[in-house]
């Protein structure tokens, strides 16, 4: 599986993760299943929050699609906004950690921008990493002005990431926020890499040039759309998955190589379009 720096952390981290929102809806056996085949197949980073099924997931799903193997994994959590003062970011941190089994996160972002001052939430930030509760922190949904005042506060080298949506037909962080977070080294995370149960369709134009460049390489189209996504440097992918054969699927777009006219022809399947007046979110 290939990896790539985490941002200015120094850590390798996979290229394709794996996502866990809304995981709770599933067959827990089968996303735990297919979680843990993911992680023999090398996609160790996963990405859950405490946000998702209000806790249900870290607790009853991705703890025990972890336990015992808690050092391979690259595991993310996220705060939500209502709880990220000072105070209830460092509580809303202990309870992840107890729900997930462990004592410690990899990475913990703010899972979207809200109310209460970020300089709270950054110093909170850095107590927990001072205190080996969490290896690296970042945010999610920040559009440049927001991670501007993030960068005022903590200073540079401090955000690992943002965790932002993108996909084939939503490619709007290419205009400002990529180029952004590859300028202050921050790992830029693609979610909803398959548009959240969107994936374009075989008959669509657009999925008719996938098709075509996956029939060339033996592979499928979203292995394609990966490999798109995950093109720079910068960018890694975690696709949800609590299917076996998706996450076989998925795990095989790293060894996936497309030519720069492969990459040309998605890049105008799939136009980037105009820079929208706020970052786009699920
Ligand atoms: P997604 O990954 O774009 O799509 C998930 C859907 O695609 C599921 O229905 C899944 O089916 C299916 N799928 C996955 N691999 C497949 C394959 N190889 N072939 C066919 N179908 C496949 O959706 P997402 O859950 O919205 O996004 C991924 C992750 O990003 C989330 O789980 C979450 O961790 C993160 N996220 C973060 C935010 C944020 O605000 N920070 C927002 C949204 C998402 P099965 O499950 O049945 O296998």
């Amino acid at each position: 599986m290939e990896k790539r720096v985490w941002g200015s952390t120094g850590v390798a981290v996979p290229v394709i993760g794996q996502g866990t929102w809304q995981m709770e809806e599933d067959d827990p056996e089968s996303a735990i299943r297919a979680l843990r085949a993911g992680l023999d197949l090398g996609l160790t980073h996963l990405d859950t929050a405490e946000f998702y099924g209000q806790g249900r997931v870290e607790e009853h799903i991705v703890s025990k699609a972890i336990a015992g193997r808690r050092d391979e994994v690259f595991l993310v959590s996220k705060v939500m906004p209502s709880n990220a003062t000072e105070k209830g970011t460092l509580t809303a941190c202990e309870r992840s950690l107890k729900r997930l089994r462990t004592d410690r996160l990899d990475c913990y972002l703010l899972h979207w921008p809200g109310s209460h001052p970020l300089e709270g939430t950054v110093r909170a930030f850095e107590r927990l990493v001072k205190e080996g509760k969490v290896r690296s922190w970042g945010v999610s949904n920040f559009d440049v002005d927001e991670l501007e005042e993030v960068l005022a506060i903590a200073g540079p080298g401090r955000i690992a990431c943002n965790q932002v949506l993108y996909h084939l037909e939503e490619r709007a962080i290419e205009h400002a926020v990529i180029p952004w977070c590859e300028q202050q080294g921050v790992a830029v995370v693609a979610y909803s890499p398959f548009g959240s149960g969107n994936f374009p369709g075989p008959k669509s134009p657009g999925g008719q040039v996938l098709e075509a460049i996956a029939d060339a390489h033996g592979v499928t189209p979203r292995q394609v759309a990966l490999r798109f996504l995950v093109r720079r440097p910068s960018l890694f992918a975690i696709p949800k998955a609590s299917r076996e054969a998706h996450v076989h699927d998925n795990a095989a777009a790293a060894a996936l190589s497309l030519s720069a006219e492969e990459l040309r022809r998605i890049d105008e399947a799939f136009p980037l379009g105009p820079e929208p007046a706020s970052l786009p979110v699920i």
